[in-house]
């Protein structure tokens, strides 16, 4: 009997309590990173069309370097640490690399192509500890734009559902450089069916900015959504922020990278993400507290239709701490459906019930008063 699947589970529960602890941490003091990409390695096996994050022939990055970068994250305060790339499993010495994470008390994760897996190097990769990983899957077969495809990978999904202890999270892809949006459904269903987390991204231009999404690639993108909560259970697919994204409608939000989030490129230097490196372009030896609170204040003008994700989330914690009511009534206005409020994931259902005026003209009662201001204190918040 293999266990392993269960394993995964457990680890899965496990993973949630850090990240919860991370959350705590997060709302209680603003002057650290939650968040941190690494690039071990800049070079790639593949080369996607739309992608500008690789090259065919950098080396990797010495160990020794890789190790004392993760030491300066540490000592900044870093909660995460995702290595990506180029193809992070290029690098000789990866497992090494997510061992010094985790021996630093960091939560590991990695963004790879997924080509490079065997059942070996999964098996390595449990033994190193890593906490989780992510493939992003952009169509069925492979085509001129994309070779990240269900039918060349499916083999590694199967072998990860086998063997992997960690946390196993597809992407599927919806936008303009996708040939057929069905794809990504496809790709979600298959997700399901494998027992994996999926999330949904869309696809962004070279600097980051959205291009609008067609009929078909927003009826896509909603099918996934609609899927089942226990497979697509990602805060971002509840959030106006998506909802903002697919109808091509800027958004409103202070990004905090370089500060909350920060992108550490193969050379050592800090730059707010992927889609704006060269800003600030500083030494991550030479990083200090005063960067960190400098680019918590400054204003990105790239943010209104910005898309990358990650950086969106981790800057919703501080929007969060600083006016909790007014951002959870924003993301879940008390208007919605029925049915989108019962597709919110559990944490958010509480937290809503918790801390939003009920919209039925009834003052709250003694009560609940005094359990909103317990959840704010307890969140660190009041
Ligand atoms: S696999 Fe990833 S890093 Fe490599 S070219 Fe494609 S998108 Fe870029
Ligand atoms: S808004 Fe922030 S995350 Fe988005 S592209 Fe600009 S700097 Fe990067």
């Amino acid at each position: 009997m293999n266990l392993t699947p269960t394993i995964r589970k457990i680890h899965s529960v496990r993973l949630r309590v850090r990240e919860a602890q991370m959350f705590a941490r997060a709302m209680r003091s603003p002057r650290h990173p939650i968040m941190a990409h690494i690039i071990p390695i800049r070079r790639c096996n593949l080369s996607c069309a739309y992608c500008n994050e690789f090259d065919n022939f950098s080396a990797p990055v010495p160990i020794a370097e890789m190790l004392r970068r993760i030491d300066l994250l540490a000592d900044l305060g870093t909660a995460s640490i995702i290595i990506s790339g180029g193809e992070p499993l290029l690098h000789p010495e990866i497992e090494e690399i997510i061992r010094h994470i985790r021996s630093r008390g960091i939560i590991a994760g990695i963004i790879t192509n997924g080509y490079l897996l065997t059942p070996d190097r999964i098996k390595g990769l449990n033994r190193a500890g890593l906490d989780h990983l992510q493939i992003s899957i952009d169509n069925v077969k492979p085509d001129d734009v994309s070779k990240k495809s269900l039918k060349v990978l499916d083999k590694k999904l199967q072998s990860l559902a086998a063997l992997a202890k960690f946390n196993v999270n597809i992407n599927s892809v919806v936008g303009s450089s996708i040939s057929n949006p069905k794809d990504a459904v496809m790709v979600a269903r298959r997700v399901k069916e494998l027992g994996f987390t999926g999330t949904v991204g869309i696809i962004h231009d070279h600097s980051g900015q959205l291009k609008p999404l067609q009929e078909e690639q927003v009826n896509a993108y909603e099918e996934i959504v609609g899927m089942s909560q226990n497979a697509f259970n990602n805060f971002a697919y509840y959030n106006q922020f998506q909802r903002n994204l697919i109808q091509a409608q800027p958004n409103e939000w202070h990004c905090r990278a370089g500060s909350r989030y920060l992108y550490i490129c193969e050379d050592g230097l800090v730059h707010y993400c992927s889609q704006q490196r060269g800003y600030p372009g500083i030494p991550l030896e030479d990083y200090t507290g005063e960067h960190l609170e400098r680019e918590y204040n400054s204003v990105k003008p790239c943010a209104p239709y910005c898309t990358i994700s990650c950086v969106h989330q981790i800057s919703l914690i501080d929007s969060f701490r600083e006016k909790p009511l007014e951002v959870l009534g924003r993301l879940f206005p008390s208007d919605k459906d029925e049915s989108a409020s019962a597709a919110m994931p559990l944490g958010v259902k509480v937290l809503t019930a918790l801390l939003l005026p009920r919209d039925n003209g009834r003052k709250p009662s003694f009560l609940t008063k005094v359990f909103r201001s317990a959840a704010l204190r307890l969140l660190g918040v009041r």
